[in-house]
Parts: structure tokens; C-alpha cells; sequence
């Protein structure tokens, strides 16, 4: 048995995860940021041991705890940056030691999705594969020749921090042109809001009050509504995801593409634009076979799962 941890910015997620990938149980906590590192995993290990303990389990049936982090993480499980977290340079795994004996693996949070689907979900059995997750940033894992790319100090792949336009927006990561600043849920309730802002009186205006507040869901809702301005800046959007995607592929050449995150749950039709958009730019370069583009499988449980996985990698 392995323990999968799932950082994220607002809850702390812990999976009990069998070596086949099941989820034998599951609890969270509230992460509460700004927090000191230690004091999280303080809580971390306490949750742990109780979670075992309401399943008659202790640490002695765990192989190991693999811990997942909305950052870059390097080889020695440090945390060089963490926005989210506003954690820098962050010694992460060595603070686990002082807590338990168990080893404990430290990832970052895409790697570990990506590890999830490639060991449990829609990847398996692929050989090359990269996962892209579209949210507050871009964030992406790549199965490379089978296994997960790390790169040279381990830190994997930053895909949301390539620049698609030279000179282009201002990004968090101090550079300017990056695809997350064109492509992720967070770009597409910028343009939403200064639609909105634009046009008080516009279908869009009307939807984003229904919701309470501007959002990329609250485009696509436009978009599937027959709004005209909705429909622009999802089909704008869509190009932004595929310019991306062409790159990659150029580089990696991989079987399939799946798309995590927040713009994912908009559905097979955002999938499938994105498929046809995509394939449809290769084939102009006479580029066979085709690149799947699908969603996740494991959607919910995929961060305690792919954490988990973490652990297993090193069995
Ligand atoms: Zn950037």
C-alpha cells in the first residue's frame, strides 16, 4: 500500500492507493496559505496516521508516501518555487524525516497527474505522452520513451512557460509571451472580463451576472448559448491551445495529448475542437499518424493517485 498526498491552494488531499492504483480511502484538510512548510507537514503525517487508523491500518503497511506540489520541485525534493504555496527554495523532503521514517517522494503536481493516467488511466500502455493542464496556469507532465521526463535536475517540464509570442503579455514568471498567458483558464476570464466591460449590455454581461463573476466557463456557457462575442473568444482561445500543442508535438511527437484541469470539464465538444483544430494544422505538414487529444480518466482522485504512483516509480 502507498499514501498519496495532493497539495493544492485551497484543500490538502490524502489517498490510501493500492499498487494497482486503487483508492482504497480518501480525506482532506484545509491547506490555509500562507503557512509555514513544517507546520504542513506536521499535519500532513497526523492526517496520514489517522487515516490509516480509521481503515486498521498503520505506517508499518505502507511502502511509501508520495506528495505532489503545485510547483517546481528538483531532484532532492526541494521546492525551488511555489506561487501558489509562496514557498521558495523550500527543503521539503528532508522536513518529512523529521516526522516519519517511511520514504517520502516529492513531485511536482502535473508529473504526478500524468504518472496517474499513464500507470492507471486513458495513457496506459503509451509510450510517449504529454498531459497539459489548463487552470490558473498551464501546468504539464511528458511520458518520454516510456517513463516521465525529468530533465536535467529533475524539475520536468514547465510547457505553460513557453513563449508563443515573443514580447508578448507579461507573465507571473517574469518573462513576457508565455503560453499560460494565452491559453489557461485564467487568460480566457481576462478576455471575458474586458468583453463584459466593453459590452455592459451583451448576451456575455448577462451570463457572467448569472454566475456572479467572470469566468471561462462563463465564455463557453456564451459560446454554447449562440453568442456571437462568446463564440470569438472560445474559437480564439482553442487557437491559443492548439498553437501550443503544434509545438509540442514538433518537439515530442507524442501519441496523445490529454487535457487536464478546469477548461477540460467543459466537455467532449471543447476536446474535439481542439483534436480537429490541432490535426487538422498537421496534416497540412503531411504529419502521420495522428495525435489523440482526449480528457482524463481519473479525474477526482487523480493528484492522491499519481502522488502515490511517485512512490511506486521508485519500488
Ligand atoms: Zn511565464
Amino acid at each position: 500500500m502507498f499514501v498519496g498526498v495532493d497539495i493544492g491552494g485551497t484543500n490538502t488531499k490524502l489517498g490510501i492507493i493500492s499498487k494497482l492504483g486503487r483508492v482504497v480511502a480518501t480525506s482532506s484538510f484545509k491547506t490555509r496559505i500562507p503557512r509555514d512548510p513544517n507546520s504542513l507537514v506536521k499535519e500532513i503525517i497526523d492526517n496520514i496516521e489517522k487515516l490509516l487508523n480509521t481503515n486498521e491500518m498503520t505506517l508499518e503497511d505502507i511502502d511509501g508516501i508520495g506528495v505532489g506540489v503545485p510547483g517546481v520541485v528538483d531532484d532532492k525534493g526541494i521546492i525551488l518555487n511555489a506561487t501558489n504555496l509562496q514557498w521558495k527554495d523550500v527543503k521539503f523532503k528532508d522536513m518529512f524525516s523529521a516526522f516519519t521514517k517511511k520514504p517520502v517522494f516529492i513531485g511536482n503536481d502535473a508529473d504526478c497527474a500524468m504518472l496517474a493516467e499513464w500507470k492507471f488511466g486513458g495513457a496506459k500502455g503509451s509510450k510517449n505522452a504529454i498531459l497539459v493542464t489548463l487552470g490558473t496556469g498551464i501546468g504539464s507532465g511528458i511520458i518520454l520513451d516510456g517513463k516521465l521526463y525529468k530533465a536535467a535536475h529533475g524539475t520536468g517540464s514547465e510547457c505553460g512557460h513557453m513563449v508563443i509570442r515573443f514580447d508578448g503579455e507579461m507573465c507571473s514568471c517574469g518573462n513576457r509571451g508565455c503560453w499560460e498567458r494565452y491559453a489557461s483558464a485564467k487568460a480566457l476570464t481576462k478576455r471575458t472580463e474586458e468583453a463584459v466591460m466593453q459590452n455592459p449590455n451583451g448576451i456575455l454581461s448577462k451570463i457572467v451576472s448569472q454566475y456572479g463573476r467572470a469566468s471561462a466557463h462563463s465564455c463557453f456557457e456564451g459560446a454554447r448559448r449562440g453568442d456571437e462575442v462568446s463564440k470569438k473568444l472560445v474559437d480564439e482561445y482553442i487557437d491559443y491551445v492548439v498553437c501550443g500543442l503544434i509545438n509540442l508535438t514538433q518537439i515530442f511527437h507524442p501519441e496523445m495529448f490529454i487535457l487536464g484541469g478546469g477548461v477540460a470539464k467543459e466537455g467532449p465538444a471543447f476536446i474535439k475542437a481542439v483534436d480537429s483544430k490541432l490535426n487538422g494544422f498537421l496534416t497540412k505538414n503531411n504529419f502521420e499518424p495522428k495525435v489523440v487529444v482526449k480528457g482524463p480518466v481519473l479525474e477526482n482522485n487523480a493528484g492522491v493517485v499519481g502522488a502515490a504512483a511517485l512512490a511506486m516509480e521508485d519500488k
